[in-house]
């Protein structure tokens, strides 16, 4: 172990193990260190797949041990603190380490306290997120007998913004299966304005919340939880007056929210940048986007501290937090470095690129990619042969076999 690291990585997650990986490929003789603390990683991308009880959990996980590349340190700490004039990082255990390069990519927190009673709803046998748990999503799913089942999607950022309406298509097409969905209201709360930011996209998808019957509740952003009583409350985000729908049992309460009760609740709960990040000077300090690590959109160098870079779900990027982002990020961080220790200035630049495989029931999905400003980017290639804004089996076959395989081993070992 060093005390100085030409490249310093924070996390060792999809976009951390990316970087190492490219960069050990291009420069053998580079030192770099990881600062990760668990020994776990994890495909977080099949949670969704576990939640509908359709993929093995134990699949989804690796010794973290197995993933860092040949030649790269794994300093098993947490990073605490990052002082960029001093070009230092401390860690809980292992003390102060120095960079020439650091790479900050830890990833983002669940911030259940956003939410007040959402962690104790979350201890109930009624609710659920593929977030932090999906056994149990599959659990509450297997167990659900009809009524109102309700998953929603908070207003900050999350990682993977398609993961609440992918379980809420499983969830239909498992309920039709296990014969409760006539006695099911399935309601789908989110406080965006439309169902997904890209129209190509957006369009299937309301046919198949219409053929579905879904109940889609735009403008609704869920604020507090009365696990008690089984009730989530939202504010009603639509400059409109406010029509209840009687046949979900939904009214406004004089606190001016709206209540609405449940009989199973999936939340995607709240997110944030982790602690150390949102009080650390790398961190847009005010306004849009607080909290996150301010880079250029298409550098991804820090706008105060040219050698400093961030990617993945930390960074402020005006595009989902997916891993598939990251997997566009990761190359164009490392050409910054390598050309930056030559004494070169790189041309590589990321374009917002990011992808969502937006499973619509079991053997059904459609591939949304796009970039910056929502516009369809879809890969040329495939879309040859095949229209990817329609439901498509080969498109799930991809999500359940070929992506994982791809991960595992292209994207962890530096190949792509
Ligand atoms: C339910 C769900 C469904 C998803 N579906 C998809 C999908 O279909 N397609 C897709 O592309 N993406 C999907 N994602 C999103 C994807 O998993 C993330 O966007 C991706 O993992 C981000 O990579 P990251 O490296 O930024 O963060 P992570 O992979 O989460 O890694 C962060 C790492 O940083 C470490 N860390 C945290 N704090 C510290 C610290 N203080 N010091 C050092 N290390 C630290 C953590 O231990 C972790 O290993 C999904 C996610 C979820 C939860």
């Amino acid at each position: 172990m060093k005390s100085h690291y030409q490249v310093l990585i924070i996390g060792g997650g999809t976009a951390g193990i990316m970087v190492a990986a490219q960069l050990k490929r291009k420069e053998k003789n580079l030192s770099v260190g990881i600062i990760e603390p668990s020994p776990d990683h994890w495909y977080q991308a099949a949670y969704t797949l576990v939640g509908a009880g359709t993929y093995d959990y134990n699949k989804t996980r690796r010794d973290t041990a197995s993933l860092i590349p040949q030649g790269v340190d794994w300093i098993r700490d947490y990073a605490t603190s990052i002082d960029p004039d001093t070009h230092s990082v401390l860690t809980q255990n292992t003390g102060a380490l120095q960079y020439d390069y650091l790479v900050v990519a830890p990833g983002l927190v669940m911030d259940y306290d956003a939410m007040p009673g959402l962690p104790e709803a979350m201890k109930t046998e009624v609710v659920c997120s593929n977030y932090n748990d999906p056994k149990k999503t599959w659990k509450v799913l297997q167990e659900f007998k009809g009524g109102n089942a309700v998953f929603t999607q908070p207003s900050t950022p999350i990682k993977c913004g398609g993961a609440p309406q992918k379980i809420l298509y499983l969830a239909d097409d498992y309920f039709r299966k296990s014969g409760v969905r006539s006695r099911t209201n399935m309601i789908y709360a989110t406080p965006g304005t439309v169902i997904f930011g890209t129209k190509e996209f957006a369009d299937t998808l309301m046919q198949v919340v219409n053929r579905k019957e879904i109940i889609l509740k735009l403008f609704y952003n869920p604020v507090k939880i009365d696990s008690t009583n089984r009730i989530i409350y939202f504010e009603y985000k639509k400059d409109a007056a406010f029509l209840p729908e009687e046949r979900i049992h939904e009214t406004m309460g004089s606190d001016q929210l709206i209540q609405m009760p449940y009989d199973m609740l999936h939340l995607a709960p709240p997110q944030a940048a982790p602690e150390f990040i949102r009080q650390s000077v790398l961190a847009i300090p005010e306004g849009a986007g607080k909290g996150w690590v301010d880079v250029d959109p298409e550098t991804l160098e820090h706008k105060r501290f040219p050698n400093v870079y961030a990617l993945g779900d930390v960074a402020s990027l005006p595009t989902a937090k997916t891993g598939a982002a990251a997997g566009k990020q990761a190359p164009v961080v490392v050409d910054h470095i390598i050309q930056s220790i030559i004494g070169k200035k790189s041309a590589s630049t990321y374009n917002g690129y990011s992808s969502c495989p937006l499973v619509t029931g079991y053997g059904k999905m459609l591939l949304a990619e796009f970039k910056y400003g929502n516009v369809r980017d879809s890969d040329p290639l495939l879309s040859k042969f095949v229209d990817t804004t329609k439901e498509q089996w080969s498109m799930w076959l991809l999500k359940k076999y070929a992506l994982p395989y791809l991960y595992w081993n292209q994207m962890m070992k530096g190949k792509m």
